[in-house]
């Protein structure tokens, strides 16, 4: 079912800079990261230099991909990436701290 998430056919899917229409150079395109739950790709554009980041995952259904714009570069793609999740106790800690009015202090000692 997952056997072919890593096509490159996934990869054309990625046509077009959003941005200013160019078509993109598949050489472009990096695959960040791959898992049995798809295809993390970054694609700069030569003519304008935005960056879109896609995530391909191949279902039943069919290919089913998403894509933002970001300013992000590669390396800190996949540093968020692999940050560990959220938690319950860390949602919980925001709330008590939103109650409490301590949010924008407890930010400004992480700056
Ligand atoms: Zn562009």
């Amino acid at each position: 079912m997952l056997d072919n998430y890593n096509s490159p056919l996934n990869l054309r899917l990625i046509k077009k800079c959003p941005v200013c229409n160019t078509d993109y150079q598949q050489s472009m395109i990096q695959v960040l990261d791959e898992s049995e739950f798809g295809v993390l790709t970054y694609a700069t554009c030569d003519r304008c230099g935005a960056n879109l980041l896609a995530k391909f995952a191949s279902m039943p259904q069919g290919v089913i991909g998403n894509a933002i714009l970001t300013d992000l570069k590669p390396q800190e793609v996949m540093d968020f990436a692999t940050n560990e999740s959220i938690s319950d106790d860390d949602v919980l800690d925001m709330q008590y701290m939103i109650g409490k009015k301590e949010l924008i202090n407890s930010l400004k000692k992480l700056i």
